[in-house]
C-alpha cells in the first residue's frame, strides 16, 4: 500500500522500467532503482527527489502514451516531489502554503511591501518616503540599520530553521543515517554533481543526440540562477563585514565589492529565472505537473522581482523614487526569505540530499564490484 495514488503509479513504473532499463545510461534515477526490487514510500520519494525532469526517458521511451503501459516517469515523479515537498514541511500545520503556492506567495509579498512602506511612513516624516537621501547611510534615513538588521536575521534563521527541520524529515523518510552526511566522499561528489547540475541535460551517457536534446536550455539558466543567487548573498556577507568590521554605510559606491557582486549577481539572477519561466511555459504539458504550475512560477517569479528591484534601487539610489524602491525591495526579500521553505526553493536542498545518498550507493555499488573483480 502506498500513501498517494502518485507513489502508487510511480511503484507501478518502476517495475515497467527496471524490466526494461534502456533508460540507464541516462541520468542518476535509473541506475539507483536498478538497486532495488520493492519501492516503499520512502524509496519512491528518494527517486521522484534525484529526477530532474529533463524530459529525456519520456522522449526515449517506447512505452509512453498512448502505448497501453503508459509509461510517463517525468510527470509520476513531478506530482510525487510535488506532494512530498508538501509532506516533509516544517511546522506541518504551514503544508497547506504549497496548495495554491502562486496565490499565497503573492499576498504574503504584497504585504511584506505594504509594511515597509508604511512603517517608513510611520517612523519618520511621510514626506521621507518621497524625497531625495543621497550618500552613506542614505537607507537608514528610511529605517534604521538595527531594525533592519534584527528583521532580516529573524527572517533568515527562521527560514534556516525550517529548511533544516524540512531536510531532517526527507532523510528520516528515506531511511538514511544522519552519518552519511558526514562521510567526505558522498559529499564531494554530491556538491561536484549539483554545482555541474550533472543529470540536468539528460545527463550520464545520454541517449538523446544533439538534434533530439532540447533546446530550452534549462541547464544554461539554473546555473544564471544559482550562481546569480550565490553572487547576491555574497554581496549581501560583504556588505555587512563593511559595517560592523569597517564602520561603512550602504549604499556603497558603484565599483566597491558589494556592489559589482550584487550588480553581477542581480544580472545572473534576472537572466536565469526569466529563462526558466520561458522554459516552463513552453513545457510539454505531457511531461509536466500542470497543477503545480503556480509552484514552479512563483518562486522564479519572486528570484526575478528580488534582483529587478534590487538593481533599480542601485540605479535609482539618488533620485526621490529610492524610498519606494527600498520599500519594493525590502518587502520582496522578506517574503523570499519567510516563503523559503513553503515552496519551489525546497526543491534545491532534498535533490542535493538525494544525490548524496545516490553518491554513496553508487561508491558502495562500485566497491562491490571491484571485490567481485
Ligand atoms: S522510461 Fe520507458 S524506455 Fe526508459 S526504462 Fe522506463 S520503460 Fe524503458
Ligand atoms: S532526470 Fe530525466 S531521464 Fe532521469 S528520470 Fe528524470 S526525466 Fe527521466
Amino acid at each position: 500500500m502506498h500513501g498517494t495514488k502518485a507513489l502508487a503509479e510511480a511503484d507501478r513504473l518502476m517495475v515497467v522500467c527496471n524490466s526494461c532499463r534502456y533508460c540507464e545510461g541516462l541520468c542518476a534515477v535509473f541506475p539507483a532503482m536498478e538497486l532495488r526490487r520493492a519501492f516503499p514510500d520512502g524509496d519512491l520519494n528518494y527517486l521522484a527527489n534525484l529526477c530532474h525532469g529533463c524530459g529525456a526517458c519520456y522522449d526515449d521511451c517506447q512505452f509512453s502514451p498512448p502505448h497501453e503501459f503508459n509509461v510517463n516517469v517525468p510527470k509520476i515523479f513531478a506530482q510525487v516531489r510535488a506532494d512530498s515537498y508538501r509532506a516533509y514541511t516544517w511546522p506541518a500545520a504551514l503544508s497547506g502554503l504549497f496548495d495554491r503556492n502562486g496565490r499565497a506567495i503573492a499576498i504574503i509579498a504584497a504585504l511584506s511591501v505594504a509594511v515597509f512602506a508604511i512603517g517608513f511612513v510611520a517612523l519618520d516624516d511621510p514626506a521621507a518616503l518621497f524625497a531625495s537621501h543621497g550618500g552613506p547611510g542614505a537607507f537608514y534615513a528610511l529605517m534604521p540599520h538595527g531594525a533592519m538588521a534584527w528583521v532580516f536575521s529573524a527572517a533568515f534563521l527562521y527560514a534556516i530553521v525550517a529548511l533544516a527541520l524540512g531536510a531532517r524529515n526527507f532523510w528520516r523518510d528515506v531511511a538514511e543515517p544522519f552519518a552519511t552526511l558526514v562521510e567526505p566522499r558522498p559529499l564531494r561528489q554530491a556538491v561536484t554533481d549539483a554545482c555541474q547540475l550533472r543529470y540536468l541535460g539528460g545527463g550520464g551517457v545520454g541517449c538523446m543526440n544533439d538534434e533530439e536534446s532540447r533546446a530550452d536550455h534549462r541547464r544554461l539558466f539554473h546555473h544564471f540562477t544559482f550562481y546569480g543567487f550565490l553572487l547576491c548573498f555574497a554581496a549581501t556577507c560583504v556588505a555587512t563585514l563593511y559595517h560592523y568590521l569597517l564602520a561603512r554605510e550602504a549604499p556603497y559606491p558603484w565599483y566597491d565589492l558589494p556592489v559589482v557582486l550584487g550588480t553581477v549577481g542581480g544580472i545572473g539572477l534576472m537572466i536565469g529565472p526569466a529563462g526558466l519561466l520561458l522554459a516552463r511555459w513552453r513545457r510539454d504539458p505531457e511531461m509536466a505537473d500542470e497543477a503545480r504550475f503556480g509552484m514552479d512560477a512563483a518562486f522564479i517569479v519572486m528570484l526575478f522581482l528580488t534582483s529587478a528591484t534590487g538593481l533599480a534601487l542601485l540605479a535609482l539610489r539618488d533620485e526621490a523614487a529610492m524610498g519606494l524602491l527600498l520599500a519594493l525591495h525590502l518587502g520582496v526579500v522578506l517574503a523570499l526569505f519567510i516563503t523559503m521553505p513553503y515552496g519551489k526553493f525546497v526543491h534545491g536542498i532534498y535533490r542535493f540530499l538525494a544525490l548524496v545518498r545516490y553518491a554513496k550507493e553508487r561508491g558502495a555499488m562500485a566497491a562491490g564490484h571491484s571485490e567481485a573483480g
